[in-house]
């Protein structure tokens, strides 16, 4: 279903005289980011995550407190809202089926099953332009015994559910392969070739409904762990034509898919005189997520248009406009470990616990120039967990890079 424009703060949803809502499903801090730029345009909202204190439904004009697949939720869900989003690719995909029947719904049920499954994802992104890592899929012994020798060193990788480098194991040999494979219980898996990096980057595109496609420059990534630890946003990040050619096969991707919302693609640049870079090229795809990411949430703080306010944009049928960066911008991830005294067991659910002396000292941060702080709302901090994250504006690269660096020092992040 296509989408007409829904203008916010026109009223009338089946006569019901209620206000232009937009939907979303997942209660994230990416669906409370969502929901913050549609209400500031004058939306109202509605969360649908079984979670009752989920970051985004705790900001909502409405939560509905169902499973994901809950026929009672889902239809509260297209009574109040003219139109409905996700905010994480594991939604179940009979949902968004379901909702997509009834309501415009971006990105849709076919786009995001693509992106949930590894193995059909990276047959689409084979189609990019760009090469994506020398891989195996394995879902049988047999695919597991016909492993050739040029994909180890590998990552083995579950086809669903992984994230934050969960469900990924490093294998050196055919015998750690089949002991990784059992660990991971022998669901489907892929094996890709480990790489050697120089670095990583991501390309942010968002798409209509109509087929008219706008970009954010490419971000460059810093991963630790298999989590995104820091995100460098500005001009030279990257050299250009390696900018350029990330741009191209990100908006083919969405292309291909006939993608509408706000697609992110993740890319490595290979190490330079490495016989794989002289295979493959400097640039791999990695894979895409079907919605807002993590390295783009510099955007809000140095960009005039975010990433949020595009998928609100997207899913509403609203124009459009390429988005303009006017700061240099290094984001810093606040992860869990930040709470040393607050890991699970310690704060629970009590609130009073997040301005214990265990809370990380924003002040001193804050009194850094071009600093903006975000926080999700989770009352529970845990190793590697999201809490929020941290942007420095500032008018040089340089100058950002500093004060990050400063900001990192404060808040005991390594230095990048
Ligand atoms: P996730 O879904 O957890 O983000 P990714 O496939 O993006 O999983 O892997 C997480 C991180 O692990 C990547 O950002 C990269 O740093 C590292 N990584 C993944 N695959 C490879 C590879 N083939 N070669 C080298 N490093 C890799
Ligand atoms: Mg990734």
């Amino acid at each position: 279903m296509t989408s007409p424009v829904l203008l916010p703060g026109a009223t009338g949803l089946n006569g019901s005289g209620q206000q232009t809502t937009l939907g979303v499903m997942g209660g994230g801090q990416l669906g409370r980011m969502f929901v913050q730029a549609a209400q500031a345009m004058g939306y109202f909202t509605a969360v649908l995550d079984p979670d009752v204190i989920s970051p985004a439904g705790l900001v909502s004009h409405y939560h509905i407190k169902t499973g994901y697949l809950d026929e009672q939720g889902l239809t509260q869900l297209l009574q109040r809202c003219a139109a409905v989003t996700t905010e994480f690719e594991n939604v179940p995909a009979g949902a968004l089926v379901t909702l997509g029947a009834a309501r415009p719904t971006a990105p849709s049920a076919d786009a995001v099953a693509i992106a949930q499954d590894r193995i059909k994802e990276k047959a689409h992104l084979a189609r990019s332009g760009v090469p994506v890592a020398p891989y195996a899929v394995i879902e049988s012994a047999a695919q597991l015994a016909a492993v050739t020798d040029d994909l180890l060193p590998g990552i083995l990788k579950t086809a669903r559910l992984g994230y934050d480098g969960k469900g990924q194991v490093r294998v050196n040999s055919h015998a750690e392969l089949a002991a990784a494979w059992g660990t991971l219980k022998n669901v489907p898996c892929v094996l890709e070739q480990m790489l050697p990096l120089a670095a990583e980057c991501s390309v942010i595109v968002a798409r209509g409904w109509d087929g008219a496609c706008v970009n954010f420059a490419p971000q460059r990534n810093l991963h630790r762990e298999g989590i995104l630890a820091v995100t460098e946003a500005y001009a030279g990040n990257l050299p250009p034509a390696l900018a350029e050619k990330a741009v191209a096969a990100a908006k083919n991707i969405a292309e291909e898919l006939n993608y509408v919302g706000v697609l992110c693609v993740e890319f490595f640049v290979l190490a330079e005189g490495t016989p794989e870079r002289a295979r493959l090229g400097a640039l791999v795809v990695n894979e895409m997520a079907p919605r807002p990411h993590n390295s783009g949430h510099y955007t809000l703080d140095a960009c005039d248009i975010s990433q949020f306010d595009l998928q609100v944009r997207t899913l509403a049928g609203l124009p459009l406009v390429q988005p303009r960066q006017h700061s240099a911008a290094v984001m810093l991830n606040l992860l869990g470990d930040l709470w040393p005294d607050n890991l699970p067991g310690h704060a629970g659910l009590d609130p009073a616990a997040m301005n214990s002396s265990a809370t990380p000292a924003w002040d001193k941060v804050l009194a850094l120039p071009g600093v903006h702080l975000h926080l999700y709302g989770k009352l529970k901090a845990g190793k590697g967990r999201k809490m929020g994250h941290l942007t420095v504006t500032a008018v040089t690269p340089e100058l950002a890079r500093s004060t990050a660096l400063a900001a990192a020092k404060l808040l005991g992040i390594a230095p990048f």
